[in-house]
């Protein structure tokens, strides 16, 4: 039997572990993944800041895997008729059963000129690509000398305020601080929405609001980008001279799906042989509640898909009781800067005890899933950038 899991992101990976323990030692069980490495991807913005980051938040999946055999490869096509995966590379994988968790592309909307113009979130070479940007707008202000003031104010849009958008914005505005350019460099973050963080609770929206601007991010909710050309941003309401133009304003469907994000409901499949999770589909969960786009509900998604896989390969083909999934949000948490914002339960945190959750939150993962030595070393840059667990200490 042939069980194919496509994307090692957290979807993916997690579902990989649980079957790799679970499935009968008959079956054969592929992870395919085009860049053979997991990125925690919510780390992601870190970088942009901190490229030393690259290292622990990049986990080569090989160094995870155990029984799992990882095809380093493209999927440009999943056709389920035929239970067949194509690969760029030109090869065809057949399968028994399947999970898609591809994940998902950026959405630029058609928007004219703004995928032309903006630079994307969503790997590893988009961070490296918006640190350049960045250093180069502070190089064009005059900024090769610190002490001599500046030549003229430089301007960074971020475009889109969902949870990349807030942290890169945050990310950037700490980078400005931190090469002492604040002055004269401003970050703008652009929400078409009329509240940052859109479809978050509202508390949790007002704390991330009030943090990004006490952070000195210039928070502009309510405006909508139009178009943009090389150096200007159109809105509904006026348009923006920029320096730099950073875009995390949507997400689409991957590519091999066709660009959609399909829906499934709480048994987590497409049909009876494939089965999908992450941000790759669009979840309506067993009480019928959609499920936001996050690694958190991919990583809580991924026992009901791994039990209703090994349900349905131990049936195979006949009656399976499948596994309802109910999403229970634990809360949310964000960086801003070497800030934080957390909802637990009813309770919004900011300052140093929300910056210990989020580390021990990422800390965590990274030594569940990554390896602990990489727990330890962003253990130690937390501590160093942001004392945060210092700073938690000295509250106790
Ligand atoms: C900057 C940033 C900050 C974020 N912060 C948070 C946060 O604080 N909290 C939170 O819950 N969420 C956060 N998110 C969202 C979170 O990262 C995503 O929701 C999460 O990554 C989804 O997990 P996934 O496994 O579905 O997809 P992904 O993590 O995107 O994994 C998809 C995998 O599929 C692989 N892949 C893609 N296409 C192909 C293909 N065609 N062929 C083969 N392999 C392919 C990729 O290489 C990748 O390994 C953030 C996202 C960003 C960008």
């Amino acid at each position: 039997m042939d069980v194919l899991v496509l994307g090692g992101g957290y979807a993916g990976l997690l579902v990989t572990r649980k079957l790799e323990r679970r499935l009968p030692e008959s079956a054969t069980l592929t992870l395919v993944d085009e860049t053979g490495t997991h990125l925690v991807q919510h780390e992601l913005h870190r970088a942009i800041r901190d490229p030393e980051y690259v290292d622990d938040i990049d986990v080569p999946l090989g160094e995870i895997l155990d029984r799992a055999s990882l095809r380093e490869a493209r999927v440009t096509d999943v056709d389920r008729a035929t239970r067949t995966v194509s690969l760029a590379d030109g090869d065809e994988l057949d399968y028994d059963y399947c999970v898609v968790a591809l994940g998902v592309e950026t959405e630029f909307y058609g928007i004219p000129g703004v995928e032309e113009h903006a630079t994307p979130l969503k790997r590893l070479e988009h961070a490296a690509e918006i640190r350049r940007e960045f250093e180069a707008v502070i190089d064009q202000q005059g900024h090769e000398d610190p002490t001599t003031p500046a030549e003229s104010t430089g301007t960074v849009v971020v475009g889109g305020a969902g949870l990349s958008g807030v942290q890169v914005a945050g990310e950037l505005a700490a980078m400005a601080r931190e090469r002492e350019v604040a002055d004269d460099i401003e970050v703008v973050l652009l929400e078409q929405l009329e509240t940052v963080a859109p479809g978050f609770p509202e508390r949790f929206q007002e704390a991330t609001h009030e943090r990004l601007e006490a952070q000195g991010v210039d928070v502009r909710p309510g405006t909508t980008v139009t178009a943009a050309d090389e150096s200007e941003i159109t809105t509904e309401g006026g348009t923006i001279d920029y320096d730099q133009f950073v875009w995390t304003g949507g997400i689409r469907g991957n590519e091999a799906m066709g660009g959609d994000r399909p829906q499934v409901r709480g048994d987590l499949r497409l049909d009876g042989r494939t089965f999908a999770l992450g941000d790759a589909v669009r979840i309506v969960d067993a009480d019928g509640e959609p499920v936001p786009a996050s690694a958190s509900a991919a990583v809580r998604a991924s026992e009901t898909v791994a039990r209703n896989v090994v349900a349905a390969a131990t049936a195979d083909g006949g009656f399976v009781d499948l596994a309802q999934w109910r999403w229970e949000s634990p809360g949310w948490l964000i960086s801003i800067g070497d800030d934080a914002v957390a909802q637990v339960g009813p309770t919004v945190l900011t300052g140093a005890p929300a910056n210990a959750l989020k580390s021990a939150v990422g800390i965590t993962y990274l030594a569940e899933h990554g390896s602990f030595r990489r727990a330890l070393d962003v253990l130690r840059k937390e501590a160093d950038d942001t004392g945060s667990f210092a700073g938690l200490l000295e509250q106790l």
